[in-house]
């Protein structure tokens, strides 16, 4: 018997559509058996209209990190929250690089997305020549710890996706030991702020997830589930992933 239930998350990025939305949402309800919990994250402009049902719930990629005011073109978690969002994603790679969002800007998303309700999935990641340094851990440790230490109270509400920048979207994945081991670290160095919540908190692996690795990482003792992107846009390959888990 797992200790925690698994977490399927489809992260769309900016692609998809209101048909994509019908696929994935007819596939996922024909499934049957033991389910993950399923979220599926798709543009903010289609939470209001993507057809519901009980096999999976919905989220956001981004929220703003201010509450409400003149912020063009932001989207606050009240927000969110009112179309239809569970969970947020907060601090993926690609905001962190290519919008150059930086730690105490997730850290404040964070904040906003706790206080509206939302489950923030907080991202980390190291890059390949961090890697490569041996920096792995102490990036990670400093991902954490921007938002924890101060809060660690905010680690009960959270899930956390280890992606590895070098397995995004590269086909590379990391391999099930290298997943494992990176996992184990994040769950004990959040003991530090609360052993119940550390032994509690969802770890999902994100980095190039398909239907052909991904029991492999479901089956690691601290691989609570995956962010899944390329994959989670074939309806039938993410419903076959979810069922994997
Ligand atoms: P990928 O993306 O599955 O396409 O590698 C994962 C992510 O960026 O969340």
């Amino acid at each position: 018997m797992r200790q925690r239930k698994p977490l399927v998350v489809a992260n769309w990025k900016m692609n998809g559509d209101q048909c994509l939305a019908h696929q994935v949402s007819d596939s996922l309800a024909a499934l049957s058996g033991s389910l993950p919990d399923i979220l599926i994250c798709p543009p903010v402009i289609f939470l209001p209209n993507f057809p519901k049902h009980p096999h999976y719930s919905l989220g956001a990629q981004n929220l703003s990190e201010q509450a409400a005011g003149a912020f063009t073109g932001e989207i606050s978690a009240v927000m969110l929250a009112q179309a239809g969002a569970s969970h947020v994603i907060v601090g993926h790679s690609e905001r962190r690089t290519l919008f150059g969002e930086t730690n105490q800007q997730v850290t404040k998303k964070v904040e906003q997305a706790l206080d509206a309700g939302l489950k923030p999935i907080l991202c980390i990641g190291e890059t390949a020549s961090q890697r490569s340094e041996e920096k792995t851990f102490q990036v990670l440790a400093e991902q954490l710890d921007a938002v924890y230490s101060a809060q660690p109270q905010w680690l009960e509400a959270s899930v956390v996706a280890y992606e590895p920048l070098w397995a995004i979207g590269t086909g590379n994945t990391a391999t099930p030991e290298q997943a494992q081991q990176v996992h184990a670290f994040i769950r004990q160095h959040l003991t530090q702020y609360s052993a119940d919540a550390a032994a509690a908190l969802r770890i999902l692996y994100g980095g190039s997830v398909n239907a052909g690795n991904s029991e492999a990482l479901f089956a690691q003792a601290d691989v609570d589930g995956a962010l899944i992107g390329g994959a989670s846009l074939n309806a039938a390959e993410f419903a076959a992933i979810c069922l994997s888990a």
